[in-house]
């Protein structure tokens, strides 16, 4: 029996999950892994959350794709999922990779030339490793001939990335989330890290100890708040009056750092007077938090002698999500707080690769390292590494994830490629979103599990998980980390790699790429921000921080000392005015809701669901409901309720949770049978075109059938 426990193989590797990146070990035996361990990774010293240590097991699952799939002729693309093995092969007939990648890729390349560059799109994922992100929108760009290329970076902090290239010129972290313990203050506004981001959590909980004082802004009761030196629980979409309130008592009181404002920025004089009207008084009725209360916290953070704002959805998901991002960036620069270890600005990044897969150009917008399209010079200088003809590469930002919904409905978009993103799931208004999906007139899927968008396909491809392959992965601190291949992927399922290169070849690319090391050469020689890691390094070191921008360099893990990377070197201040929800309350739909995570389960679910452990500890689906608004509606914990909004409806079990405020509902995104993005509003930041995740109104009824 001890045989049997005994790995016969260990592999050292990252979590697959949140964007903390811890690192790990894979043990592996016979070709299964028998279990993780924690491993000393800069982000992690050995620690673990629950999903890094026990959500590995749905690498073995037996609903993992073994074979391409090619939808069966005639068979109606109805939305409705199943996972029931029988039916599935009602709808999909098994094909060799040869007929489905001539179908996939044939087709697309059809499309193209019969309807133009434009009426393609692509959405590649947050979860695969830099050189697959790479790779797809670099098909995107040359194959299909367009910039309609997006990830779900979109719904999470496109909004955040808005405002820091805009002020600060780099979307990405200005200090590591392990400073807090450098920090005298820690500001976490619109996160819940307890749950999101575990392991950061926990070194926030030991800077605690060691005398930092932890404020958090939150609408909801998080567990960290029981830790908190001060919790402003605001009411929810009121973070730009609650903010500002706050700028406006460290410009009258003379708090801010006026050398830093000085020799650092510009735009304070706008920004000053825009404050002007923001007072803690006035403010104080709006937003929920006395003006007493505004008036401790805004000295607390700017009178420190560091610190740090780390922020989540709660902050950027909501049609204001880029005016949240820039009171929070006016916040560090006003007051100095920005620039030295223990201070800076943190937008905690959600998946293991959402800063990997934009910085590698999986947006619209942007050319890998953040190099915008409509430069002449940028685009040249990708055309001569990519070997396409001058003049070839589009100029015009392409369409974002919800955009493109919008076009197939419009007849704009008639085929899509979607590798590992599960839009019919994670997109607002799913039902919306399925609807686009089922329209197209070529929709082709890799994954590793038929997902609710995989449902809705032509042909599926399937691809290989986490731990079936090589890859380079960059975590939320900027640490581009090693993951290595533990176990060879089921059945004819294939290297994600090789099925882009494959489905670009038929597009006509003629990629020839042997291994993913030349991938990732590549990229170093066109993003100058990890011009100085070598997959050497990354082999040897297992991580390196960027940027590091020549070889040898050690990395820069605390940024923007001494200038900031706008051409004048300067930070820019952009004020904020108050813009409410795009849908408020009413008699018909009385309250809110807002959507998220939950520790156990991991966005769509579609790993975390069939992971054992997890599963076992969560599930089913819930809606946690505040114990009075339970008892109001005459229901009890356990007791299944129907909530409804202007989209759609879901049944679900109540869970009694005082985290929620009154009159607010929180329900997990990651539960098929209840769907809750079929309630969501699909409304859109206008600067980052990020939907409003969190506020939206529904009805809560008891009864329904869960
Ligand atoms: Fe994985 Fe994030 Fe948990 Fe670390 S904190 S083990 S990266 S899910």
């Amino acid at each position: 029996e001890a045989a049997l426990t005994v790995p016969d193989k260990q592999v050292e590797s990252v979590c697959p999950y949140c964007g903390v990146g811890c690192q790990l070990t894979y043990n592996v035996k016979d070709d299964k892994i028998l279990f993780v361990e924690g491993r000393d990774g800069p982000s992690n010293h050995g620690r673990l959350c629950v999903k890094g240590r026990y959500g590995f097991d749905y690498a073995h699952h037996p609903h993992r794709l073994t074979q391409p799939l090619i939808r069966r002729e005639g068979v109606p693309k109805t939305g409705d999922f199943t996972m029931d093995p029988d039916r599935v092969m009602d709808v999909f007939r098994e094909a060799s990779w040869e007929e489905a990648l001539e179908f996939a890729g044939g087709k697309l390349a059809a499309i193209r030339d019969t309807h133009g560059k434009k009426s393609l799109a692509g959405f590649g994922s947050a979860k695969g490793s830099n050189e697959e992100a790479y790779l797809f929108q670099k098909l995107v760009r040359t194959g299909f001939g367009s910039n309609n290329v997006d990830h779900c970076t979109r719904l999470c902090h496109a909004s955040s990335v808005v405002a820091l290239l805009e002020g600060i010129g780099s979307g990405a972290v200005s200090n590591p989330v392990m400073d807090v313990t450098k920090a005298d203050v820690v500001v976490v506004i619109g996160a819940n890290p307890t749950v999101n981001h575990p392991v950061a959590a926990t070194w926030i909980k030991n800077a605690i100890k060691n005398g930092t004082k932890l404020v958090v802004l939150d609408p909801r009761r998080s567990d960290l708040t029981r830790m908190a030196h001060r919790h402003l629980q605001f009411k929810p979409d009121t973070d730009v009056p609650m903010l500002n309130a706050m700028m406006n008592v460290i410009v009258t009181e003379g708090l801010v750092d006026q050398d830093f404002i000085d020799s650092r920025t510009i735009g304070y004089e706008e920004l000053r007077k825009n404050v002007e009207g923001y007072t803690p008084e006035l403010m104080a009725p709006i937003c929920g938090i006395d003006a007493d209360t505004l008036r401790y916290v805004a000295r607390l953070y700017a009178t420190s002698k560091g610190s740090m704002i780390l922020w989540g959805m709660g902050v950027s998901q909501h049609v204001h999500g880029t005016d949240n991002a820039r009171c929070l960036i006016a916040l560090a620069l006003m007051t100095g707080q920005i620039g030295r270890p223990g201070t800076g600005l943190h937008p905690l990044r959600g998946q293991n690769n959402v800063q990997g897969a934009s910085d590698a150009g999986l947006i619209p917008m942007m050319l890998p390292d953040y190099q915008h399209v409509s430069s002449p010079t940028v685009r040249a200088s990708f055309e001569k590494a990519w070997k396409v003809p001058e003049g070839s590469l589009d100029d015009t930002p392409g369409l974002t994830v919800v955009e493109v919904m919008h076009a197939i409905k419009k007849g704009g978009i008639r085929g899509m490629y979607v590798q590992g993103e599960n839009p019919a799931m994670s997109d607002p208004d799913a039902n919306h979103a399925r609807e686009a999906l089922a329209a197209l007139d070529h929709l082709v899927v890799q994954d590793i599990f038929l997902t609710e968008t995989a449902y809705l396909a032509d042909v599926i491809l399937p691809a290989s998980a986490f731990p079936e392959k090589d890859g380079s992965f960059t975590n939320t601190d900027r640490l581009v980390q090693m993951g290595r291949k533990a176990i060879n992927p089921p059945g004819d399922a294939r290297q994600d790699l090789w099925i882009i290169t494959q489905i670009a070849n038929r597009m006509g690319c003629g990629w020839h790429y042997n291994h993913v090391s030349e991938v990732f050469d590549e990229m170093r020689h066109t993003m100058p921000s990890i011009g100085g890691i070598t997959w050497d390094r990354l082999e040897r070191e297992h991580s390196v921080t960027y940027p590091c921008m020549k070889e040898g360099d050690p990395g820069q893990s605390v940024v923007f000392v001494d200038s900031f990377p706008r051409e004048s070197g300067r930070a820019k201040f952009v004020p904020a005015d108050i813009i409410p929800a795009a849908e408020r309350p009413d008699t018909d739909y009385p309250m809110v809701l807002i959507t998220g995570r939950q520790l156990e389960h991991w966005h769509t679910g579609s790993m975390t669901r069939r992971a054992t452990v997890l599963d076992a500890i969560e599930p089913d689906p819930v809606a946690l409901v505040h114990p009075l608004d339970l008892a109001a509606l005459g229901g009890k914990p356990g007791d299944v309720v129907t909530i409804a909004s202007r989209r759609g409806e879901v049944a679900l079990y109540a869970r009694a949770d005082e985290s929620s405020p009154r009159g607010a509902v929180f329900v997990p995104f990651c539960y098929y049978e209840a769907a809750i993005n079929k309630l969501t509003n699909a409304a859109l930041d206008p600067f980052a075109k990020i939907p409003e995740f969190k506020y939206c109104a529904i009805r809560v009824t008891l009864g329904g059938v869960a």
